[in-house]
């Protein structure tokens, strides 16, 4: 039998809770997961390897460490937009628009200075949208009322296939 620490820690060692978005991923864009028995993880979309372990007993940054660490992050970041655009299909131009119009809808006046993770959240809410109109638009042209629809179809499809198959 396996037991639940065992289960958390080999979760932890998976990665499964990291996501793209970092205000949806288990290290919350700070690189590192703490598993419930107390193992840090890298995360394989935030962590900054240069930048040391939490736990690292080193003294403290010096100002050009600083420097490299915030250039980096801020390419990581520009890195996970640029990914967001490209799998929303917009071009860069519009993506932008789409994302100001949506960062201005929910944090105008909220602050001074633009908050980098907020825009990140803001650039996948963007891309899951578009990409949800596309797959909506594509089920009514194969004549499915929704993409719900024409899944539940494919799922059965599948389960056939499986059946046939002898899977289960
Ligand atoms: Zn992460």
């Amino acid at each position: 039998m396996t037991s639940s620490l065992q289960m958390e820690y080999d979760n932890a060692c998976s990665g499964a809770w990291a996501d793209l978005n970092p205000n949806k991923c288990g290290c919350r864009g700070k690189g590192w997961f703490l598993s419930d028995v107390d193992t840090w993880h890298p995360c394989r979309f935030h962590c900054d390897p240069e930048a040391g372990h939490p736990e690292d007993d080193r003294g403290p940054y010096t100002a050009d460490e600083v420097s490299g660490i915030i250039a980096r992050r801020m390419q990581m970041m520009r890195g996970i937009y640029r990914r967001f655009q490209e799998a929303s299909g917009l071009d860069k131009k519009a993506f932008r628009a789409a994302c100001e119009a949506e960062y201005a809808l929910r944090f105008e006046g909220a602050d001074e200075v633009q908050v980098e993770e907020r825009w990140l959240d803001v650039a996948d809410d963007v891309c899951t949208e578009r990409v949800n109109e596309r797959r909506e638009a594509e089920a009514r042209a194969e004549g499915y009322s929704c993409d719900l629809e024409r899944r539940w179809e494919a799922d059965a499809l599948l389960e056939q296939e499986e059946r046939a198959h002898g899977g289960w």
